[in-house]
């Protein structure tokens, strides 16, 4: 009984986190009702979201698309770096959540998932090729993993030091203070700079 343009809109929304079908449908039926423009405004944002903010291709973070269609984002252009250092993380969240820390001078690498063998993830499914090429290509000697503190996080920690001491690279993880099954992207700031700061190294034997 309702427009398929508001059934369709609201399916969408319906897709975002934390939005249920009756939030989404409430957004929808807010945005046909409103006269100030937000609908038409949101449109051109979405659009131009699409063009101008791109996965950074050196990292994964967030990046602005500069006038040559490259995305390199902030953290990777800023020469003050310690290009020798790299923090590993699951998500973009994690990274944004570190930054805000003020705990890490060097860079980052964001996985995009974590090792878990019960969803059928394994090895081959994370951009390992593409972390090795970053590391050689920027003489990386120091590896922070910052996967969150859960099975799956811890998993892909002991990937990644078996893999990346057997290329000379120096591996640690976050120490603890993120509680088990955490998640780093809510974690406060302080307790975020100690774990990095008190980071211990992973023996991948
Ligand atoms: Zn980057």
């Amino acid at each position: 009984m309702l427009p398929d343009a508001l059934l369709q809109l609201t399916e969408l929304l319906a897709r975002l986190p934390g939005v249920g079908e009756k939030t989404a449908q409430r957004f929808a039926l807010h945005l046909v009702a409103e006269k100030s423009g937000t609908a038409q405004a949101l449109g051109v944002a979405l659009t131009e979201l699409g063009q101008r903010v791109k996965s950074c291709e050196r990292c994964g973070n967030i990046a602005e698309v500069d006038g040559a269609g490259k995305a390199v984002c902030g953290v990777c252009r800023d020469s003050r770096r310690d290009s020798a250092l790299l923090c590993i993380v699951a998500k973009v969240q994690d990274l944004l959540a570190i930054e805000r820390s003020g705990a890490m001078r060097g860079r980052y690498f964001v996985l995009g998932r974590l090792l878990s063998p019960l969803d059928g993830i394994g090895p081959d499914e994370l951009p390992l090729p593409r972390l090795f090429q970053r590391i050689s290509e920027d003489g990386v000697r120091e590896v922070i993993v910052a996967t969150p503190p859960s099975v799956d996080g811890e998993a892909t920690a002991l990937l990644l030091a078996r893999e990346l001491t057997a290329r000379g690279v120096a591996v640690s993880r976050i120490a603890s203070g993120v509680p088990h099954g955490g998640d780093l992207e809510f974690a406060d700031q302080i307790t975020l700079g100690r774990a990095i700061e008190g980071r211990r190294t992973l023996d991948s034997r």
